[in-house]
Order: structure tokens, then C-alpha cells, then sequence
């Protein structure tokens, strides 16, 4: 560990920003004091890492206050040595100069410290969404702040707690879902990055966190973005009230409260006209939005970062942009290949009056403030003792505990799965054996790659191997082998990796430049399977009797199936490295539990198609997962962790619970009337337990699951007969329990199993 000669020396002055026993405001009101404009101006400014590798002696010479690793932009040797050093490197520079002010240094560590090679890769949001499990987003979150600050970043751009409302949008997957309430639940990932309430943000495996991309980046207008296709980066045309209650909402209880320490705006833009033909201004420079929502009405604390080279995308000349974002609240600028010009541009508009100092302090001292709560001062360099237990067994079995929970069982007609551990398995598909199509974008290079070994873990087809080591698998990739002889098929389909932009391609290339060899789909195809994947499809499906879909995406894929040949169909999302934790749910090791976090749509064209919408139609309704494990093993282990509850309600709910454990007449195990009798039992324990607090959400979630599986097993057995308005109940009723209505969410449940 190299020691900092220049901390030592500015220790010895004794100035009070350097006594960490002083208040951090404190602390950070001395700094400011003693800054130049231009070392303020440097404060502000973020460079990317290979702009200044070259010449890291620049790190000082504008006196940045930040470095950044874009998407695959990693040092030599890409291990967590050689990325120490490269921090440390960048550290040494900072604390050479005047006042020693140590550098931030930031990465996209999305899901897991993905642009290491052998970190343990996490399923990406969308997956964890499906879990309905916060506590284990918090854990998969400490891991990846563990992993990545023991390499030097003590910053990552995460969580995205973007709110995704059309499908077609290309950062889908790194939404947790599409009701604002789902994304809610899960921003337990910002306490896991940070530690809880903050109070731990100093130690060697926490991380600052970002939320982003505020706001309304996942509710833009189709047709909006850069491109006739494309909707990213696009313009969120929407009323005030809509933008409130979908967009900002997740901001709320995210940055309140001294919670996140950073917020980065979005590239796209908000027009509040009703028919779209307002004057839209981007995030970067909305003010009311940035300064007065943000900072002034939620008493947001921390700083905003601008996304990558965002302000060019503003109006007017570079000076004007700089004015317009700073000005509007933005405190820190991502100009990654630019942070000369920004330095020099913005001490001129400061110099000319036309950006208030009052400003440029106000972003200082936010920055600072996080620095300090960082303990950067007390210990600028890495903390490379954890470095040992990157991609360890024991973070990878929470990573496959993650996937395990993240698998929606989204059809499963003659019980196919769970598998037989000795069954003969055909397995089929580009997907199936492919990590880097598993881990998905931002997994070592930015846009990810579909390479079969990008990273150390298990393939889907490995973890088969693993599971059920006596299974006969024959593998072909195309199913271009004989089919005979298999009793199952297995075909694992999905989409080419992409991190942002259009999202879909078919080749090479990345989604906004197709003329060096990508093709964007047409619209109408994304969201679907590419025809070479639906043709091993159809060609699995049509030979052998049993067969298992698995479609591995970034968001809900229309896999076509007119005849009836898909048995079982698996949402398995981007599981990242831990693929066995597929084969755990796939041979019955663990059971299924996972559910939509996003509507699973009938056709592309329904898009945009969310819960809450009018005429809600689609194939599978937010909420959907068909479970394998037991209702009564469920119900009796509740049982058991609530019967040493004193409170009044939980146990007269408990005598209501052990009638219907006793009865067993639930859905598929007994007569109509027993089970009319044990779900109304259990309704009523909902509705005696709704207002109280004698169960924490996830054991409520637990005793309301019961009943929508007797919901979802009558509408799979009524087909084309199911009850008009099912899936605008079901998808009502999760976003009941989601916000804590749960006698509503209890009733319309009731209702669509018929038994209201
Ligand atoms: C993305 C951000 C990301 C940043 C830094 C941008 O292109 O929009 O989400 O944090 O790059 O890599």
C-alpha cells in the first residue's frame, strides 16, 4: 500500500478540515475556505480514467475532484491489483496537491463489481425485482460494495431506480419493475452499497451510491430518442400528476433523510403538454426539478452528478450549457474526455457573473461533505484486505440464491417442471451455454458480449451438469442433432447483450451505430425472439413431447406458439455468473417464487401496457409466478414463526391459519368447498391482520401468496373461459399488496379464484 507523504504533510499544519474529530459541516466549511476557484472548478469536474492515464500528473493539475471507469474502461492487468493501483495511482496525485483533497473514484458496479473480471456478477435489476425479497437485494448490494471498494472505487452509479413503463426502452433490465412501489421495496440496494442509514459509508465494504437517472428516463415516449425506433434519451410526455406519483416517486424515500449520497439526472427530457408540443427541457438543466424538487423540497443533501457528457446535449454554445446545468442545481460534470475545457469554461462564466459563487460553493460543499463522510481523509488509499473473497463461494452462493428467487414460472402445463434428475434432456438454444448472454450489458466491456466464457461461473448447461449429474443431456446448440431419444426438451433462448440505447440488435455492433454491422430491429420485431431463436424453438418443441422454454432477456420476449408446444415457459432474465441457480429451480431443488416485476405482453405492439392501465389485456399481468413449493409448507413455517406473537390479531389470524394448514383443501388438493372454506379463512386473516403491524410485508406477502395461487390455478384451468378483468385484478391486487392495502389485495384475489 503505497502511504500518502502529502497527507502527512497537511496534517502536520493542523488545519481543521483534517481533524476528524470536528463535525463533518465543520470540516468542510474550513476547506472551503482555504479553496481557489480554479481548485473548486476542479472539484467539480469528473475526467474517465483513460483520458488521464496518460498523463496522471493532470489528476493534480486541475486538481479534479473525480475519476471515473466508464463501461469497460478498466486498467492492466484487469484484476483487483491492478485496479488498486490504478486508484491508488490517481489517489497519490490528488493528495500531492495544495490542500490535499482526496479524488472520488466512481464505477458502474450495476450488478456486482461487473467490470472485474471474477467478481461475482448478480442478476441484473430486473431479476432481482422479481424476488419480492428486499433483504436480498440489500445483501447482493453489500456484496458488490465489498468487492468493488477493495479495488479502490468507493463510488458506484448505482442503483437504477428508473421506473420502466414501455418495454421497448433499452435499459429495461436495470429497472426493478414497472410500479413505482416494486422499485420502492428494492431500494434497500442503495443501504447495502452504503451501509445502513449511511452510518457505515467510511468502511472498506461500503460504497457511495447513485440514484439515477432522474427522473422519467424509463417512461419516455416510444419514437422519442435518438432515433425514429428508439425511445431512450427520449421525452417523458406526461402530466405533472402522472410524472409525481410514476417518476419522482422512487426519488422520495431514496434521497430523503440523509439517505443517498449522490442523484444522477437523466438525459431525457419532461413536456407536461397534454399532446406532447411543449418546449421539453432536459433533466440536466431543470431547474425547478434539480433545485427545487430535488434539493429544496426533499431536502436532498447529497450531490448530483451529470451523466456522461449529458450538458452537450443542452442548448446553445458550451459556455451555455455549462451555465444551464450548473446553474439548475447540477453539482459535479462527467466530462470524460473534456475536463480542460469544462474547468476553463466554468471559471469563466463564474468570473463573468454569470454563474453565482454562492453556486459554486454550494456544489463544493456537497462534494466535499461526501468525501469527508467517506473518511477519505483518514484513509484515501485501498483497503485491499477483502480483496481475498472477490467471487468467492460465499458471495457466489448469494448470487445463485438471487437467481434462485428471480425465476418466474410463467406457464407449467402438466406439472412439466420441476425436471426428473434422471431424465433424458435435449437442450437447445445460443443461451444455454453462454455466460456472457447470461450476465447481459455492463458485464466487462459496456455493452456486454455473448462470449462463452467472459466470466468465471456457471453456464445454465454447467449447472444442469452440476444439479443433476446423472441427467443424459444431449447439447446442440442449434438442434441440429436428432432429437430421439429425449424425453424433454430444454431450449434457452434470449437476447444479444446491450446496455443502453435501442437495446435490441441483431450482430455485431451496438444499438445507435449500425453501419458498423448491427441492424437494428424493426419495430414490431423487438420483443420478440430473433427467427433463428424461434426456429430452434419450434424445431425443439415440435419433436419432443415435453418441453421447457427459458428466455433469457432483458425484459419480457413474445416467444410464438401457436400450436400449443411450450409446456413450460421460464422468465430466467440476465442471471449473471451464477447459472446453477437456474438448474436449482429447473430439477426441483429449490422451487419457484419469483413474479413479474413487468407485464408480459400478448404482442409487441401493446406496448406501452402497464398495471393500472384501462383495458388491460395482456398474456401475463404484473404480479404472475406460478409457484412449485408447498401452500401448506409455506402456511405452516409462517405459522411457525408467528406463534410466539402476543399481539391479539396474529393469533386469533393464527387459529385461521391452522384451520386452513389443517383442512389442505386448497387449490388442486381437495373439493371446491374445502376450498372456499380454507381461502376464506385465510381472507379473513388478512383482513384481521391489514391494518395492524403484527407481520412484517414479507410474511404478509407469504399468507396473501396462497391465495394467488388458488387466483392464478383458476384462471390457468378456465383458459379462454378465465373471469373477465383477471389480469387487471391480479395486477391490481399485487400493486395492493405492494403498498400495503392488503385486505384489497386479499379481496380481489378472492375474487378471481371465485371465492370471494
Ligand atoms: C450512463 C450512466 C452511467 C454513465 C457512466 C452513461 O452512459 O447513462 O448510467 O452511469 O454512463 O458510465
Amino acid at each position: 500500500t503505497v502511504t500518502g507523504g502529502a497527507t502527512v504533510a497537511v496534517l502536520a499544519n493542523g488545519f481543521p478540515y483534517l481533524d476528524a474529530t470536528l463535525p463533518v459541516d465543520e470540516r468542510v466549511d474550513d476547506l472551503l475556505g482555504r479553496m481557489t476557484l480554479a481548485e473548486k472548478a476542479g472539484q467539480m469536474t469528473q475526467a474517465e480514467r483513460a483520458n488521464v492515464a496518460g498523463s496522471p500528473g493532470r489528476v493534480a493539475s486541475l486538481g479534479l475532484g473525480s475519476v471515473l471507469s466508464g463501461g469497460g474502461s478498466t486498467p492492466t492487468p484487469n484484476t483487483p491489483a491492478g485496479w488498486a493501483d490504478m486508484v491508488d495511482g490517481f489517489q497519490t496525485q490528488s493528495l500531492s496537491t495544495r490542500l490535499s483533497i482526496p479524488l472520488l473514484y466512481g464505477v458502474d458496479a450495476v450488478h456486482g463489481h461487473n467490470n472485474l473480471v471474477g467478481a461475482t456478477v448478480f442478476p441484473h435489476n430486473i431479476g432481482l425485482g422479481a424476488m419480492r425479497d428486499p433483504g436480498l437485494v440489500e445483501r447482493a448490494a453489500h456484496i458488490t460494495a465489498a468487492e468493488t471498494r477493495t479495488t479502490g472505487p468507493q463510488w458506484s452509479f448505482a442503483p437504477c431506480i428508473c421506473v420502466a413503463r414501455d418495454l421497448r426502452w433499452g435499459r429495461t433490465y436495470e429497472s426493478f419493475g414497472e410500479d413505482p412501489a416494486l422499485v420502492v421495496l428494492n431500494e434497500t440496494a442503495i443501504d447495502g452499497l452504503q451501509g445502513p442509514a449511511r452510518s457505515e459509508v467510511d468502511r472498506p465494504d461500503r460504497v457511495l451510491a447513485s440514484v439515477k437517472h432522474f427522473a422519467g428516463d424509463g417512461d419516455t415516449t416510444f419514437g422519442t430518442g435518438s432515433g425514429d425506433y428508439t425511445i431512450d434519451q427520449g421525452v417523458t410526455i406526461t402530466s405533472r400528476e402522472d410524472f409525481e406519483r410514476i417518476d419522482l416517486a422512487p426519488y422520495v424515500p431514496a434521497v430523503r433523510d440523509h439517505r443517498a449520497g449522490t442523484v444522477m439526472p437523466s438525459f431525457s427530457s419532461v413536456d407536461w403538454t397534454e399532446d406532447g408540443t411543449g418546449n421539453p427541457v432536459k433533466m440536466h438543466a431543470q431547474t425547478e426539478l434539480v433545485t427545487g424538487w430535488l434539493k429544496g423540497e426533499q431536502e436532498f443533501d447529497g450531490f448530483v452528478i451529470s451523466d456522461w457528457e449529458a450538458i452537450k446535449q443542452l442548448p446553445g454554445d458550451y459556455a451555455a450549457q455549462v451555465r444551464a446545468s450548473v446553474n439548475a442545481g447540477v453539482d459535479m460534470f462527467m466530462e470524460p474526455n473534456s475536463p480542460d475545457p469544462f474547468v476553463a469554461t466554468l471559471m469563466g462564466e463564474v468570473r463573468a457573473g454569470r454563474v453565482p459563487v454562492a453556486r459554486v460553493d454550494d456544489a463544493v460543499r456537497r462534494i466535499l461533505r461526501q468525501k469527508v463522510e467517506l473518511g477519505l481523509f483518514e484513509h484515501p488509499y485501498t483497503d485491499r484486505a477483502g480483496q481475498g473473497s472477490i467471487g468467492s463461494a460465499e458471495h457466489r452462493a448469494v448470487a445463485r440464491e438471487a437467481v434462485v428467487k428471480s425465476q418466474v414460472l410463467l406457464r407449467n402445463s402438466g406439472g412439466a417442471l420441476p425436471l426428473a434428475k434422471d431424465a433424458r434432456i435435449y437442450l437447445a438454444g445460443r443461451a444455454a451455454d453462454n455466460i456472457g448472454i447470461q450476465a447481459g450489458g455492463w458485464t466487462v466491456t459496456w455493452q456486454g458480449q455473448p462470449v462463452k466464457d467472459l466470466i468465471p461461473g456457471t453456464t445454465i448447461r454447467a449447472g444442469i451438469g452440476q444439479v443433476a449429474p446423472d441427467a443424459q443431456v444431449t447439447f446442440s446448440e442449434d438442434a441440429s442433432a436428432p432429437t430421439d431419444g429425449s424425453d424433454v426438451g430444454v431450449v434457452v433462448v434470449g437476447e444479444t447483450p446491450y446496455a443502453e440505447g435501442f437495446g435490441d440488435v441483431d450482430g455485431p455492433g451496438w444499438p445507435w451505430d449500425p453501419s458498423d454491422g448491427g441492424v437494428p430491429r424493426e419495430p414490431g420485431k423487438q420483443l420478440t425472439l430473433t427467427p433463428a431463436d424461434q426456429a430452434v424453438v419450434d424445431t425443439v418443441c415440435g419433436a419432443i413431447d415435453t418441453c421447457v422454454v427459458l428466455v433469457v432477456a432483458g425484459r419480457p420476449n413474445v416467444v410464438a406458439d401457436p400450436d400449443g408446444q411450450v409446456d413450460a415457459l421460464v422468465a430466467s432474465w440476465l442471471p449473471g455468473s451464477e447459472g446453477a441457480g437456474v438448474a436449482d429451480v429447473l430439477f426441483g431443488d429449490a422451487p419457484f417464487t419469483g413474479r413479474l416485476g413487468m407485464t408480459w405482453p400478448r404482442t409487441p405492439e401493446q406496448e406501452p401496457i402497464n398495471v393500472g392501465d384501462a383495458d388491460y389485456d395482456p398474456e401475463l399481468p404484473f404480479g404472475w409466478g406460478l409457484r412449485t413449493d408447498s401452500a401448506r409448507e409455506r402456511l405452516t413455517d409462517l405459522a411457525r414463526e408467528l406463534a410466539s406473537s402476543r399481539d391479539r390479531d396474529v393469533r386469533r389470524a393464527l387459529a385461521e391459519i391452522a384451520t386452513a394448514v389443517q383442512q389442505g383443501g386448497w387449490t388442486g388438493s381437495g373439493g371446491a368447498a374445502d376450498e372456499r372454506t380454507v381461502l376464506r379463512a385465510l381472507g379473513r386473516a388478512v383482513d384481521r391482520l391489514a391494518g395492524g403491524d403484527g407481520l412484517t410485508w414479507q410474511q404478509m406477502d407469504t399468507l396473501i401468496s396462497v391465495l394467488r395461487d388458488a387466483a392464478q390455478q383458476r384462471v390457468v384451468e378456465a383458459g379462454d373461459d378465465a373471469p373477465p378483468g383477471w389480469a387487471a385484478d391480479l395486477a391490481d391486487a399485487e400493486h395492493a399488496l405492494l403498498v400495503g392495502e392488503y385486505a384489497r389485495a386479499a379481496h380481489l384475489l378472492l375474487g378471481v379464484a371465485g371465492h370471494r
